[in-house]
């Protein structure tokens, strides 16, 4: 159905995203859509002596209770523990979450500091892109209409730093104002942040910053760096200053010891 292209048509995995307009977008209603619940080779994760891969279908919830991923990538587990509440982590996917491309995506800056590969595929093969490489604007990235996320595929290394912060006005149920995933490993640091841009973003400044060991002795130290890396907006959550400023502060408070 999706290499048909006649028409859009659009795979439905959670529907956590899609059918929130349902009510009001009578548009919608015409599409048509791809249910994928049925396609149980797309909901199991599995550890490889080198990844851990996602799949397609794979749910908060599903990274959630394995042990496992909380030890060896614990940002997986705590963004997925923020992401709505239990209702949406066990039908929310991160091939969703990915698609939707929200600025204020959690799942994203995660797999994102974790240097994840989406994997594509549709009748003409398959094709493995960076996250970091992904997007290319508000809304826009790199999968083809007719290509399904049939995989995330994660790298297992060894970290020495890794912090997630998502800043809301609740702990549950909350769009992210400002979110920061930060991790440290052989292949050097990852800043991302999220609500921060049109895309969630990595912050190449940022994170040459920390490979200099630029001394920081205040959080607007981080400010020329961060005005390189994101252009917040101001919206109904927060203004852009609020957020550049609430930023350079979690990043002070997070990173002092490494600079
Ligand atoms: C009450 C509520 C609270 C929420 N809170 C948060 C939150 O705190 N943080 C957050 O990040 N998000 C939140 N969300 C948004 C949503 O839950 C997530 O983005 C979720 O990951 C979407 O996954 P899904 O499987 O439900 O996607 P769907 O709604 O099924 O699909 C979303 C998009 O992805 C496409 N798609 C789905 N699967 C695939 C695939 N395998 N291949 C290609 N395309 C695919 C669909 O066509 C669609 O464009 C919330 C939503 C609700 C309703």
């Amino acid at each position: 159905m999706l290499a048909d292209g006649k028409q859009a048509v659009l795979p439905l995995s959670g529907g956590t995203d899609l059918l929130v307009h349902w009510p009001v977008r009578l548009d919608d209603h015409d599409r048509t859509y791809v249910d994928l619940s049925e396609l149980d080779e797309l909901k199991a994760h599995e550890w490889t002596k080198t990844h851990l891969v996602l799949g397609g279908r794979t749910t908060y919830w599903d990274v959630i209770s394995d042990a496992r991923a909380g030890n060896e990538f614990p940002l997986l587990v705590a963004a997925a523990r923020v992401v709505g509440a239990i209702q949406i982590q066990t039908r929310g996917t991160w091939a969703g979450n990915i698609v939707n491309a929200s600025p204020a995506a959690d799942g994203v800056p995660v797999l994102m500091a974790y240097d994840a590969l989406v994997v594509l595929e549709s009748v003409n093969g398959r094709e493995e892109v960076r996250l970091d490489e992904f997007y290319s604007g508000y809304k826009a990235m790199r999968r083809k209409p007719d290509q399904l996320i049939v995989a995330i595929k994660i790298p297992r290394r060894s970290y020495s730093f890794q912090v997630f912060e998502k800043v809301g006005s609740r702990r549950a149920q909350a769009i992210t104002k400002v979110g920061l995933a930060i991790t440290r490993s052989d292949a050097g640091w990852r800043v991302v942040a999220n609500s921060m841009a049109a895309t969630v973003r990595r912050c190449t400044a940022v994170e040459r910053m920390l490979e200099a060991r630029t001394p920081v002795r205040a959080p607007e130290d981080f400010l020329p760096a961060i005005e390189a890396d994101v252009t917040p907006i101001d919206d109904i959550r927060s203004t852009a200053d609020y957020r550049r400023q609430v930023m350079a502060r979690l990043l002070y408070h997070d990173l002092r010891g490494n600079c």
